[in-house]
């Protein structure tokens, strides 16, 4: 499959890596919206948040124990957060799904 995020993760295409095993990748966003700007992904192809179910989602869990453990590894106490777009109308640019996690400046609240 010709898909930007497998490749990545696969290691084919070069990225600044921030963590891995055997079922997620994790890797600094290289077009940073804050001063942390980091994606989390399956290391498996699942194409959006609107996809996952019974029997994918177990790595959605795992996803999220791995974005509490680097929040702690890099210090990010004073906040974070987790953004998952999903299709057209969220803006979703990259058909494989991941979890942004930005932080290190005052986040405003209500998104655009
Ligand atoms: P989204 O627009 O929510 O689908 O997010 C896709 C994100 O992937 C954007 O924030 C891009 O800056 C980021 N991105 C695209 N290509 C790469 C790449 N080769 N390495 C790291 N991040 C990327
Ligand atoms: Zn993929």
């Amino acid at each position: 499959m010709d898909c930007l995020f497998c490749k990545i993760a696969a290691g084919e295409i070069p990225s600044k890596k921030l963590y891995e095993d055997d079922m997620v990748y994790a890797f600094y966003d290289i077009d940073p919206k804050a001063p942390v700007h980091f994606l989390v992904i399956p290391k498996k192809h699942i194409s959006k948040l609107s996809e996952i179910n019974g029997e994918n989602s177990a790595v959605i869990a795992h996803i999220y124990e791995v974005i509490a453990k680097l929040s702690k590894e890099l210090g990010l106490e004073k906040g974070f957060r987790v953004v998952s777009n999903c299709g057209e109308d969220a803006g979703q640019s990259v058909g494989h799904i991941h979890f942004h996690v930005l932080s290190g400046r005052l986040l405003a609240w209500p998104p655009g």
